[in-house]
């Protein structure tokens, strides 16, 4: 490697695409480094999905407890303390970050906690004022929540500040109707807040099956979140009491404890000097990449949000893999395959899915064949929970092969990971019919679908 250069590597940003990247290259043999501002781990492990999901869970012991009951069990005076749950996930957070960052010393990279940013031709300063050269920049600096231009907007919260609240607001209003909104809808439905979610547009979770949507919709509508589509900002107003006076379109102004917004989020490419040296940048902000993550400049790359191509952790990490193993692994450069990547929201219940949407399939290939199991999973029934599960596959009437799957109920994500390999690998409705359901559960369905 280039021994000009006091590394051969300078990753920006510790989140999930750059750690893995990384660390990777330093097994490979490289000299890394890596900056980071905040916290070694990114988006995923201190304010995303790790602590997300934590609080999913305790969330869900909202309806076991009340369920419970169905089952046999007497539980007297059941309370919930969110701070206790608050600093445990918190806790368990600091102890994932240090292990990320064991990691990083394991391998022999240097870690700066401070910003860095392109000042040169394969040269970097850090916050300190320190320059460093490298023969390669990787750029995984993620992406941020969006917030959108309103008056009071100074007043909102993100999904980032959620998990840092002193109490759990009485009344809590969610702008967007994506993955984050769904799922804080759901936790603090469960610990007791009244739910509003607003969208601009009339649909949530775009993209996914519109079965599925509507089937979270009238389930999220049963547990008494409230839904206000075509609603967009016109100003948000504090009050002194510390309540929030709000006003959407096409809606009277209404009084709440909180406010977040969950309206996408953007790349974070601001002061990294990305300018100095030519990278070029798309119209939403992203870097834009080739599909080996390769920018407009040789030497630089760019994995995970901040290339805007498919927003997920389980994609920035092997994006990084792909870029380590292909710049310093010696094989031949290979690139992340994007398509057929699972994916789930975690709501109440969650939703996961692989592959087309019916309309989709319908659109590309014509004529597909589509099966369907609306059933309520035998523990709903036990619970006296009117809540139904739907799971959907869609297979190409031509040849066989399943082309999506689409679950709404519990434990999807889990069933999903292993059904994902099946359609990922072009198995058919006929391969899926060949196996032995496994009895009583809920993912026989999938084997079992008429
Ligand atoms: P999403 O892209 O899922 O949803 C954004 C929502 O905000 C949509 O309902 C959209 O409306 C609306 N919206 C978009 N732009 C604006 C705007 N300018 N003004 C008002 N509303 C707007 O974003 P999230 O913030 O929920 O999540 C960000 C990303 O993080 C996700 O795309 C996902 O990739 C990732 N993520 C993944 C999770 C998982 O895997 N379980 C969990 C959380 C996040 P419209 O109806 O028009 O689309």
């Amino acid at each position: 490697m280039a021994e000009q250069y006091d590394f051969d590597l300078f990753t920006i940003g510790a989140g999930s695409g750059g750690v893995r990247a990384s660390r990777v290259a330093a097994a490979h043999g490289a000299r890394v480094a890596v900056a980071e501002e905040y916290r070694v781990g990114g988006t995923c492990v201190i304010r995303g999905c790790v602590p997300k999901k934590m609080l999913v869970y305790g969330a869900h012991f909202a309806e076991d407890l009340e369920d419970a009951k169905h089952f046999g069990w007497n539980i007297e005076g059941k309370s919930f303390d969110w701070a206790r749950l608050r600093d445990h996930v918190q806790n368990d957070v600091t102890r994932l970050e240090g292990l990320y960052s064991q990691t990083l010393s394991n391998h022999g990279v240097t870690v700066f906690e401070e910003r860095a940013t392109i000042t040169g031709d394969h040269e970097v300063t850090l916050a300190s004022g320190k320059v460093v050269t490298a023969n390669y920049i990787l750029i995984a600096t993620g992406a941020r929540p969006h917030i959108p231009d309103f008056p009071g907007n100074e007043h909102v919260i993100t999904s980032n500040e959620a998990f840092h609240l002193a109490e759990i607001p009485r009344r809590i209003l969610i702008a967007g109707g994506g993955y984050i909104a769904n799922e804080f809808a759901g936790i603090f439905n469960e610990f007791g807040s009244k739910v509003t979610i607003a969208n601009r547009s009339d649909t949530i979770l775009r993209g996914y099956d519109e079965a599925l949507r509507d089937r979270l919709l009238q389930i999220s509508l049963t547990k008494g979140i409230e839904f206000c589509f075509m609603a967009e900002f016109e100003y948000v107003e504090k009050q002194d009491d510390g309540t929030l006076k709000v006003k959407l379109t096409g809606q009277d102004e209404r009084i709440f404890d909180c406010v977040m917004v969950a309206t996408g989020r953007v790349p974070n490419i601001e002061g990294l000097g990305l300018e100095t040296i030519g990278v070029q940048c798309g119209k939403r902000g992203e870097i834009v990449v080739d599909a080996f993550s390769r920018t407009n400049v040789d030497y630089v790359y760019a994995v995970g949000d901040v290339t805007d191509r498919v927003q997920l952790t389980p994609v920035a990490i092997r994006e990084g893999q792909a870029f380590a193993d292909s710049v310093f692994g010696g094989v031949e450069p290979y690139a992340v395959d994007h398509s057929c990547v699972p994916s789930a929201v975690f709501s109440h219940p969650p939703i996961a899915a692989v592959g087309m949407t019916e309309g989709e399939a319908r659109n590309r290939l014509g004529s597909v064949k589509v099966y369907q199991a609306d059933f309520r999973p035998m523990k709903n029934v036990v619970a006296a929970r009117n809540e139904r599960s739907l799971y959907k596959m869609v297979v190409d009437a031509a040849n066989d092969r399943i082309v999506g799957i689409h679950m709404i109920g519990p434990e999807a994500p889990e069933i999903m990971q292993a059904a994902a390999i099946a359609v990922k690998a072009g198995l058919t409705k006929a391969d899926f019919d060949a196996t032995v359901a496994i009895h009583p559960t809920m993912a026989e369905e999938l084997v079992l679908f008429k």
